[in-house]
């Protein structure tokens, strides 16, 4: 209980942060604005997305239609929306958690320290960077680099979807706990998620560490090897590929 309440102020004193005494509430897309005590509550409808996005035909569309949306807390705190970058076709995505500093800055997915050591992971198992199509479980960088909330991976989960639906990847490799249970609504421990092959719709999917946690933890490197030797061999089986 006193767990909960812990939970709950903190984030109450995020939208604080974010929204003064304005209350969010993500579910309707409102903002509620007490102005003082004596006065109603007014209810704004922040920008929503319409579900037009469906019936997007590429990528780009997709990002066109759905780069303004405000439809959790992270919409007001972003400076860029990172939709994802990469083979519009690839067969293989790579999923993390959501954007960091630098991320937000330059609207791209995976650009910063952790970016560089994913590419070096990819390139340790013969993948160009430019091969696969790199997103996040999340669009917008939660503040302070905090994990995402479940209901802003909520959020954007119509969005990972339909952008899964244009891409067709065959297989997916989530980096970080985190994207896995986003994509996978599991609860399950990383330890366990690993070296199992799970199915999205359709796809293969496979986890691993997030790079940023590798880099915290070196000693981690040798299980993410093994992590993406196995993907790749799975990738091989499928594709017909070899990794030579
Ligand atoms: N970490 C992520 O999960 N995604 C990024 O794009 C960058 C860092």
């Amino acid at each position: 209980m006193d767990h909960l309440k812990e939970e709950i102020i903190k984030a109450l004193k995020v939208q604080r942060e974010i929204f003064g005494d304005e209350l969010f509430n993500g579910e309707e897309n409102y903002i509620v604005k007490r102005i003082n005590e004596e006065m109603p509550v007014v209810k704004r409808k922040t920008e929503v997305v319409s579900n037009s996005f469906q019936s997007a035909g590429s990528l780009e569309e997709l990002n066109g239609i759905i780069c303004n949306c405000m439809k959790c807390i992270l919409g007001s705190t972003r400076k860029n929306f990172v939709f994802g970058t990469g083979n519009p076709h690839a067969d293989v995505l790579i999923l993390g958690e959501g954007p960091g500093a630098d991320e937000d800055e330059q609207g791209l997915p995976f650009v910063g320290r952790a970016g560089k050591l994913l590419t070096d992971i990819l390139k340790a198992i013969k993948f160009e960077r430019e091969e696969v199509y790199i997103a996040n479980v999340v669009k917008c960088r939660p503040p302070g680099n905090r994990t995402p909330y479940p209901e802003e991976m909520d959020c954007c989960m119509p969005y990972l979807k339909k952008q899964i639906e244009l891409i067709n990847p065959k297989l997916i490799l989530c980096v970080g706990l985190t994207a896995a249970q986003g994509l996978l609504k599991k609860k399950e421990a990383l330890g366990k998620m690993r070296g199992q092959v799970f199915e999205f719709e359709g796809r293969k999917v496979m986890i691993t560490y997030h790079p940023a946690a590798l880099l915290r933890n070196p000693n981690w490197k040798r299980g993410c090897w093994e992590d993406v030797q196995a993907f790749r061999k799975l990738y091989n089986g499928l594709i017909n590929h070899s990794a030579e």
